[in-house]
């Protein structure tokens, strides 16, 4: 038997509303905020990721799903979206039509990582970007937008964790001082810590391993060297966190694995999943455009993941959506109408019911069972009796009045069975 790709999920019919709930609890958040939503292609060119998200990240240096298509060209699924995002607005010179673009979206993401809970090789991320301004309301308005999303979908068990990387000349006078302290720990790192002592010393925060961990307690902050501006720059986030009652909590060894990161990051992390406990992650990318052939323009964003937040939700035990229901079950009483049983479903769909019928020739008992199991509102007995004067009886489900309607005024049956 040929099976779905281990890490990736069929999201079958039952799964649906939720997936719907989240998605258009999403848009409509971010509509409120003034986000347009864009859509980009699944696949890029392999140097756009490279360069936008960094070479020496997990994500470039061991994630990817790189190929080469037929006419040579490195392509690669898209692991995140800022760097589509930012691709698409350079591509199509959106910040010259508008100087701030607010953009979100909702769309499947690919990494090749080792599979376990709440970590998937395709999964579904929304979020949303806003390019061309430095105003930190906009750092402050990213943590809102998904705490607020988070929130509405009735999560409980939330942390907000901030932290602020400053600009880069700061980090780069940082990256020496923490070279320095950690040159006398350097024979203790693990062997990956000593890979990024080189490449990436910041991600050296990250690592899991308990050496490692031993060692950053006492090395030296980011945050402790930044200066005026970046510290301004935190300030009015944090007080415009407090004012709106989000609370956070500082975190100056957040320094998440995207190269591009100026000023604010964030994390917003649950305690209900386990060991990936991170439901959204953020930041400002001042640097990012420019670095991908666009204009010197600042932007920040977050990104979510659905597979993440739904497994949360499932510990949490929240997120009950009702099932669906019909509005009205054809029940055929009589196998010669048939095709009339048929004909007038489908004209009551036309009119904008949500109806079903039997297409399995099954017993009227049989047919009873279908409608309850499908929830419906009303079920229309077609066929008795009663239809030589052109009559079908109606049932309401909940109340078990029945009354005789004319089917031949289809509007009306519309109008009843609308009406409740
Ligand atoms: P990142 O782009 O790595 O900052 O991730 C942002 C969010 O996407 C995370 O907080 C997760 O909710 C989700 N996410 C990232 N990687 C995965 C993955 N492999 N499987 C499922 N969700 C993921």
């Amino acid at each position: 038997m040929i099976k779905a790709i281990t890490g990736t999920k069929d999201i079958l019919p039952g799964d649906i509303p939720k997936w719907r709930y989240i998605e258009n609890l999403v848009r409509s958040i971010l509509e409120e905020f003034n986000y347009n939503e864009i859509r980009t292609p699944i696949f890029e060119e392999t140097r756009l990721f490279a360069r936008g998200i960094g070479e020496e990240t997990d994500i470039v240096s061991k994630e990817m799903y790189t190929f080469e298509d037929r006419g040579g060209m490195s392509l690669t699924l898209k692991p995140e979206m800022t760097a589509a995002v930012v691709r698409a607005l350079i591509e199509h010179s959106l910040h010259k039509k508008s100087q701030l673009n607010k953009l979100f979206y909702i769309s499947p993401m690919f990494r090749q990582e080792r599979p376990q809970a709440g970590r998937l090789r395709q999964f579904h991320q929304f979020g949303a970007e806003a390019i061309g301004s430095n105003d930190p309301y906009l750092d402050a308005e990213m943590i809102v937008i998904a705490h607020d999303i988070l929130k509405e979908i009735g999560l409980k068990n939330l942390t907000v964790v901030i932290n602020t990387l400053g600009i880069p000349s700061e980090r780069e006078s940082y990256k020496n001082e923490l070279k320095n302290y950690l040159k006398n720990h350097y024979d203790r790192l693990s062997s990956e810590s000593k890979r990024r002592y080189e490449t990436n010393i910041l991600r050296i925060f990250d690592s899991k391993e308990e050496q490692d961990i031993e060692i950053m307690k006492n090395a030296p902050l980011l945050i402790d060297s930044l200066g005026k501006e970046s510290i301004e720059h935190f300030d009015i986030v944090k007080n415009a966190l407090d004012k709106l009652g989000v609370k956070y909590e500082i975190e100056p060894k957040l320094v998440r694995g995207l190269d591009y990161y100026t000023h604010t990051t964030f994390e917003i992390v649950s305690g209900s999943v386990g060991s990936q406990s991170a439901l959204c992650g953020g930041g400002r990318y001042n640097g990012l455009v420019a670095q991908l052939g666009g204009d010197d323009l600042p932007g920040v964003g977050f990104a979510a993941g659905i597979e993440r937040i739904l497994l949360a939700c499932e510990n949490e035990n929240i997120l009950n959506v009702p099932d669906d229901k019909i509005d009205v079950y054809v029940a055929l009483l009589d196998k010669n109408l048939n095709e009339d049983s048929f004909i007038l479903t489908t004209r009551l769909r036309q009119k904008g019911l949500k109806a079903e019928r039997d297409y399995l020739s099954r017993s009227v008992k049989a047919q009873m069972r279908e409608a309850n199991k499908l929830n419906a509102s009303y079920v229309l007995f077609f066929g008795g009796e009663e239809y030589k004067d052109k009559k079908a009886v109606l049932k309401n489900m909940e109340s078990g009045e029945q009354t005789d309607i004319s089917i031949d005024d289809i509007e009306s049956v519309v109008e009843k069975i609308k009406r409740g």
